[in-house]
């Protein structure tokens, strides 16, 4: 298969100018709708403020930085893109970015704590988000602890514009439909938990206007609000597949064959609660739940962790306070940014998955279960392609390439996906900060997509797919398909097909295996299969119980056939 040329589209670089105008233009209007805004603040009701958009280009290929937002583009909800969240007037606790260093079994015993981890990616260090109070009892208990940066410092960088903000991320996904009607849908597939900003999801496949019988893959970005570079690698990935539709043979095959799932920002409230005040809580993490029902943003009390809401042993990861920022919520899925993933999830049933977070250049893979440390009942395959992933993924420094690690087994977005649905999730932590300043974020892009293009290109080798059929009507069924030296139904929900198309699909790694199909009212179906290196293609026919094989005999002798 030809290997297409990596090539990013410039528009990380061009129209800087027509930007910056944007920017000041927005600020006028912004400080504007800021007052008229006020009263509006206090009773969740957002009337939307005009922003003209100003020239788009028509161009034959999609440029993200040359549209610009507007608010005819949201399709739901209440809340116009446009609306600042503005950080309450009261004093925040200051907060420190720390490095841990000590042995790995000492440092093991903290990461079962709910502490705000930046990342856990390194054998000797821990680097984690802590208030004065937990430093001082860290410091208490003897380890060895660097100050790496103060929140307010961080805070004094400010936000770099070749990040994509909300806005012009969803001009950019508007922009994509535009350019590529054949090729690409927006859809709204949620809203954000306390103000409603939209949840949005682009679907890039041929007919895509159309439910195939395809394979379906979905990235997604921005769980955490101060991890944006999940942005912009979803971003880059949806304009690298359209604009390069129709030139690489390897783009043709994939977008052809596939549907491809991108939702770029997922905490679309946080991230513009970290955004809008030009980064002066650039460590927030959360969504804006408002914990304590007063109806102003606190960051020492509100939002929801929303990558440990997820219902899969959801009481053993996370905090139970509120205030903590790696609070839980007040039950598994309580979110509407996590209940917009899983209906989708349910009904895509995605293969495979990648959940952009920052920070570690580490590809995060199921998983340890709780207390156990139990692996995934698919290990050998999961690790295998979480391995080929990350050794496409150059790190910054140019000395290698992203580790791996095994992602804790609770109520995170890859646990449930693999746990109840069978989707292969990756967790990869990108960079080596939250927000790295703009000249890294091309780099780091094009590491993270080699990575992505490996996981594309897998779906076409050894496993196996095919439909779930009546035998004697020939009709769809939807059935349970286990593999009998894999599935281990202690940790694992029943794997399913696609009840509508009667479609599965499996990825196994090659060997022998025996296939248990069956669905209610047909008998089960015992298959033994040799898996080699391609995906393997079968029909498995269901005999209905209530087919009565000696009436059937009998028939079939009386009429004398052979
Ligand atoms: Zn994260």
């Amino acid at each position: 298969m030809e290997k297409a040329k990596l090539k990013l589209p410039e528009f990380y670089l061009k129209n800087k100018r027509v930007l910056a105008s944007y920017r000041l233009l927005n600020c006028f209007i912004v400080a504007i709708s800021f007052l008229s805004c006020l009263f509006c603040l206090f009773s969740y009701s957002y009337p939307p403020s005009k922003i003209k958009s100003l020239a788009i280009t028509t161009s034959s290929s999609l440029d993200c930085q040359s549209n610009l937002p507007n608010d005819d583009n949201l399709k739901i909800g209440s809340a116009p893109s446009s609306f600042q969240l503005v950080a309450s007037q009261e004093k925040k606790k200051e907060r420190y970015l720390i490095r841990v260093r000590g042995k790995r079994e000492n440092l093991q015993t903290l990461t079962s704590r709910p502490l705000d981890f930046a990342t856990s990616a390194f054998k000797d260090h821990l680097d984690i988000i802590v208030t004065e109070d937990e430093l001082t009892e860290l410091l208490a208990s003897g380890f060895q602890i660097t100050i790496i940066q103060r929140e307010t410092e961080a805070a004094a960088q400010g936000f770099d514009p070749l990040y994509h903000t909300y806005e012009e991320t969803i001009a950019c996904l508007n922009q994509a439909e535009i350019t590529y009607p054949h090729l690409a849908k927006l859809f709204v597939i949620g809203q954000s938990t306390r103000f409603g900003f939209p949840i949005y999801a682009l679907k890039i496949s041929d007919n895509v206007g159309q439910e195939e019988d395809e394979p379906t893959i979905l990235i997604d970005g921005l769980h955490h609000a101060r991890e944006p570079l999940g942005n912009e690698i979803c971003l880059a990935f949806i304009e690298y597949l359209l604009n390069n539709y129709g030139r690489s043979p390897r783009v043709i095959n994939w977008v052809d064959d596939y549907e491809i799932w991108v939702i770029p920002i997922l905490n679309p409230e946080g991230y513009k609660y970290i955004v809008d005040n030009n980064l002066s809580s650039p460590w927030w993490r959360k969504n804006l739940r408002d914990n304590n029902h007063n109806g102003r943003i606190d960051p020492d009390y509100d939002g929801v962790d929303l990558n440990r809401n997820y219902d899969y042993n959801w009481i053993y990861g996370g905090s139970t306070n509120p205030a903590d920022w790696t609070y839980r919520g007040p039950s598994a899925f309580s979110e509407k940014e996590t209940q917009a993933k899983r209906d989708l999830a349910l009904r895509q049933k995605f293969v495979v998955s990648v959940t952009y977070h920052s920070y570690g250049e580490e590809v995060m893979y199921c998983w340890s279960w709780p207390n156990s440390g139990a692996r995934a009942p698919d290990h050998d395959l999961i690790y295998e392609i979480a391995s080929e992933m990350a050794k496409r993924i150059k790190n910054e420094a140019g000395t290698g390439t992203y580790s791996l690690a095994r992602l804790s087994g609770a109520n995170q977005s890859p646990i449930w996906m693999y746990g109840a649905l069978g989707t292969l999730e990756f967790l990869i932590e990108t960079g080596t900060s939250f927000i790295p300043p703009g000249y890294k974020i091309k780099p780091i892009i094009e590491a993270n997509l080699e990575g992505l293009f490996y996981l594309l290109d897998r779906l076409k080798e050894s496993g196996i797919r095919g439909k779930i059929l009546d035998l004697i009507t020939r009709q769809p069924l939807e059935a349970e398909i286990s593999v009998l030296e894999i599935d281990n139904f202690q940790y694992i929900q029943p794997r399913t097909n696609d009840p509508l198309t009667g479609s599965f699909i499996r990825l196994l790694r090659p060997g022998k295996y025996t296939l248990l199909v069956g669905a209610a009212n047909y008998l089960p179906k015992f298959i033994s299969l040799t898996i080699g290196q391609e995906m393997t293609n079968q029909e498995i026919l269901l005999r209905p119980e209530s087919y009565n094989l000696k009436k059937t005999e009998r028939l079939r002798k009386n009429s004398n056939l052979p």
